[in-house]
């Protein structure tokens, strides 16, 4: 039950969580993963943890909105991309690997 000392970190993180977060977002910048806009505030799995992703494995880890990971679910990037297409932006190179 939701202890009074971590209600201000939100349900899903503790203080661990937190720092993962932060330094997801000292690698990866503030671009979310999943829309491709900045403002990021929420640690986005590559792999979802429900389909077996790694929970703490930087490898594992990008950034994303709190928003946008709640839309994604459990999709793959694969499908997720598929349904939800990056906007084409000069400012945005998708040349990455996913
Ligand atoms: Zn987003």
């Amino acid at each position: 039950m939701g202890m009074a000392s971590d209600r201000r970190y939100g349900r899903r993180t503790g203080r661990k969580g937190q720092e993962m977060l932060y330094q997801a977002l000292y690698v990866h910048g503030d671009v979310c993963v999943l829309c491709g806009q900045p403002g990021a505030n929420s640690l986005e799995h590559l792999v979802p943890l429900a389909l077996g992703g790694h929970p703490t494995d930087p490898a594992n880890q990008n950034v994303s909105h709190r928003t946008c990971g709640q839309r994604r679910g459990v999709r793959t990037l694969a499908q997720w991309f598929a349904e939800n297409p990056l906007p084409t932006r000069d400012t945005l190179k998708p040349s990455r690997e996913w």
